[in-house]
């Protein structure tokens, strides 16, 4: 209210949304926050958009995605489509990786991505004697280019080994302090994989940043590197610091066997990622029959208060041959993949592109609430149920109380007309 009793108006009032709790509202963006949830019809604003009932999510948050090796199909075609040939042809042509080419195929995704209504993410970018830091000094422009629609970290990640890689170590120093956001690791890829997470501990430490790690990414229960990780994350403070991707050995657990593990994530305030698409492509490639789903158990998980997120991880490569950067589609793939259709998992699923993945890359106010950054989605959809459930397509994208995309879609029906 100012000193004449007026009510202030806003920068973008969303008329007629429909919230993830089914509550029918308008919404008032002012300062890129949003001011006001309500009846907010009579109030002035500079600019209007009426969303027809339309549901409204904050963005999403694709909190896993790997754009310096995206779009590579084409460079690496495989033929066997297991994860040692992946990573074996992704490091050769790894090799002709430019700085421009990197870029330009990392843009193509990010537009991909912010079109389908992700306001915010965490990119993983290879740090090695291969490729040197061509990945980081490609990516780190488009952080600026990129931030009026899209927030973006990266995290400089050991693909190929720290100590099985000399010189990795330094370069990920290097890369760090060049803006890289975060560490990540690769411990299953390496010659000692506890001496790897202390040196990635050991760098997170010494520059204050957050830690993400590929890890016990097979069918059999037989690295469970997360648990010394979990114990890690509890020695140095780190909890709330951590997240995990992968994580598929947890699946061929027994629930008894599952319940001190995730119990320790939660204690130690380790998040997990769940990467569908890579996982349900990737996994289960030695069963000749019962093949295994091979992802993570989401659900139980949940249940013992773990943090889950899922993300899309790669886009057309030899780790996963398909994708188009739209997190709704893993959504879509964790519904029948991992069992979880009914109206409270549907609402689960929707948390995982949203709200946990926020947690994990700790969004400062993230959320649909007054107070929050301006990040949203308005869908064409009712309800949030459609998003993952009709890969329902999104009408507009707010970031930071601006219109960032607007979608514009038209369908002509001749053969209504009887003219085929
Ligand atoms: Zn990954």
């Amino acid at each position: 209210m100012d000193r004449q009793g007026l009510e202030p108006g806003f920068d973008l009032l969303l008329l007629d949304c429909r919230l993830p709790d089914g509550r029918a509202a308008d919404i008032g963006c002012l300062g890129g926050r949003i001011a006001a949830l309500g009846p907010l019809q009579e109030r002035p604003a500079a600019q209007r958009l009426s969303c027809g009932g339309c549901a409204v999510t904050p963005g999403l948050v694709d909190c896993h995605i790997h754009l310096d090796k995206a779009l590579l199909s084409e460079r690496t075609p495989s033929r066997e489509g297991t994860l040692a040939e992946a990573i074996r042809i992704t490091g050769e042509a790894k090799r002709n990786f430019t700085i421009e080419d990197i870029r330009r195929r990392a843009r193509a995704v990010l537009d991909l991505a912010v079109r389908s209504g992700t306001t915010a993410m965490r990119s993983h970018v290879e740090v090695d004697p291969i490729v040197g830091l061509n990945g980081l000094e490609a990516l780190l422009p488009l952080r600026r280019e990129y931030a009026p629609a899209l927030d973006l970290q990266l995290c400089a990640f050991a693909q190929e080994g720290i100590l099985q890689a000399p010189g990795t170590e330094a370069l990920l120093a290097e890369a760090l302090r060049r803006g890289a956001d975060l560490i990540g690791g690769c411990p299953y890829n390496d010659t000692d994989p506890f001496g790897q997470i202390d040196i990635v501990f050991r760098l997170a430490r010494e520059f204050g940043v957050d830690a993400d790690f590929h890890v016990d990414f097979f069918d059999e229960p037989e690295h469970l590197h997360l648990r010394y990780i979990a114990e890690q994350t509890v020695r140095h403070g780190w909890q709330g610091r951590v997240a995990l991707g992968h994580c598929t050995e947890l699946g061929a657990l027994a629930p008894p066997d599952l319940e001190p593990i995730a119990a320790e994530l939660k204690a130690a305030g380790v998040g997990v990622i769940t990467l569908p698409a890579t996982d349900l492509y990737l996994m289960g490639r030695k069963d000749s029959h019962r093949v295994r789903r091979g992802l993570a158990p989401i659900k139980r998980l949940l249940a013992a208060g773990v943090t889950v997120a899922a993300a899309t991880n790669n886009v057309c490569n030899a780790f996963t041959p398909v994708g188009n950067a739209n997190l709704a589609l893993m959504g879509f793939l964790l519904t029948l993949g991992a069992h979880m259709g009914t109206a409270a998992e549907q609402a689960d699923v929707l948390r995982m592109l949203t709200d946990q993945p926020a947690r994990l890359l700790r969004l400062p106010d993230y959320g649909l609430a007054v107070g929050c950054q301006a990040d949203l989605v308005v869908w064409e959809a009712r309800s949030v149920a459609e998003i993952a459930a009709t890969l329902a397509p999104p009408r507009t994208v707010v970031k930071r109380g601006r219109i960032a995309v607007e979608h514009t879609r038209s369908v002509r029906e001749p053969w209504r007309e009887g003219r085929g």
